[in-house]
């Protein structure tokens, strides 16, 4: 089949990379020739018109994809997820929303559209609490934690002029991830959870799975995501962030793609999160989660790619990058790091050092 991706970023290019092999031809939608998915299909500069031309089936890479244009898209050809999804996903409010009424536990929160709402909504949910803008933030950007009551004026003031969302703050002891893909025919599949380590907002480290989770945890993660899988009628691959606290997992946020979290799965699992998602989208049976390995951890690169060789010259370990160019916080590619023990994982990690915080 032709698939059209709107986007043309690392998920776009790790997408097609995943497709060939099943005999897909990729086309996508972009604003520049100089993309990370540039030399992996057929490129369309601000072209929606000549891409839906080209494809049997559209998807997206980001949640920030304009819903009126899938909407426009999804008349003549399918678009995979669903408009729902990514209504829903794009939006930190409606996805609360969403939460509260399939009873997935979240942090309190109010929507703010004024300096005056902000007080208020301090009031109601007490401090620690996080502003953030409702749309469009990622790797922690378009936030404002908020210690204390001296605080409210500048976290105001430096993100006032859009929609705001003051989150309550979850004291958790660890960031967890769960990724699953739903098909066509409402089959699901999981992969296990994972722990995501980050460092100033940006994702550094994943362990995968996640240590030390008890079957009972799994399984309410995955009653949360199959219940959001099977509301928003979801077909492609979707992701829950998650906080593990002292009295279980409370959602942070979700995403109706393919994730960072998930990089992972590229060796670690029997088919990766990036097969499963163009599988399910072009109608094919989804294929087997089980971790390959029991031990698997993915190193972002960031900022600038450092020496490559120590990575290559390792027997377990894979380098992926992104053909982007160096610039400061910038995923730039991943490593990926498989291992038959906790001893073995660790000690490759650690020969990797240089490229964590
Ligand atoms: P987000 O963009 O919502 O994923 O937030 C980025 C990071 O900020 C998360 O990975 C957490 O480390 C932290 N964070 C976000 N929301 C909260 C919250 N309500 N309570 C505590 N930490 C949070």
């Amino acid at each position: 089949m032709k698939i059209g991706i709107l986007g043309a970023g690392q998920l776009g290019r790790m997408l097609a990379i995943s497709g060939y092999p099943l005999n897909h031809q990729f086309g996508f939608l972009s604003t520049s020739n100089n993309e990370p998915s540039s030399l992996l299909g057929r490129m369309f500069i601000n072209d929606d018109k000549s891409l839906v031309d080209f494809a049997d089936v559209i998807t997206f890479e980001s949640e920030n994809t304009n819903v009126e244009k899938v909407r426009e898209i999804n008349k003549n050809t399918p678009v995979f997820p669903s408009e729902k999804s990514l209504f829903i996903s794009q939006h930190r409010g409606r996805e609360k929303a969403l939460f509260n009424q399939l009873n997935i536990p979240c942090a309190p929160y109010q929507i703010v559209n004024s300096r005056q709402d902000l007080k208020q909504a301090v009031k109601n949910i007490g401090l620690p609490a996080i502003l953030k803008t409702t749309t469009e933030g990622y790797d922690g950007k378009g936030q404002f934690f908020i210690r204390k009551h001296n605080q409210i004026s500048k976290a105001w003031e430096s993100l006032s002029g859009v929609e705001l969302i003051l989150e309550g703050f979850v004291n958790f002891k660890r960031e967890l991830s769960l990724i699953a893909v739903r098909d066509m025919n409402n089959n699901h599949k999981y992969y296990p959870l994972v722990e995501n380590i980050h460092h100033n907002g940006i994702l550094r480290l994943t362990i995968a799975p996640a240590q030390n989770i008890s079957s009972q945890l799994q399984k309410t993660a995955k009653y949360y995501m199959q219940s959001l899988l099977d509301e928003m009628n979801h077909v492609g691959v979707l992701t829950i962030e998650l906080f593990e606290t002292e009295n279980g997992l409370i959602a942070n946020e979700i995403a109706p793609r393919v994730h960072n979290s998930g990089h992972w799965s590229i060796e670690g699992v029997n088919t990766s999160q990036f097969e499963n998602h163009i599988r399910a989208i072009t109608n094919l049976p989804l294929g087997d989660t089980t971790p390959r390995h029991n031990f698997c951890a993915m190193i972002n690169i960031i900022g600038t790619v450092g020496n490559i060789n120590t990575v290559l010259k390792l027997s377990n370990t894979h380098l992926h990058l992104y053909d982007k160019q160096e610039r400061i916080d910038r995923k730039l590619g991943h490593i990926n790091i498989t291992a038959n023990s906790q001893i073995e994982l660790d000690a490759s990690i650690k020969k990797l050092k240089a490229f964590l915080p």
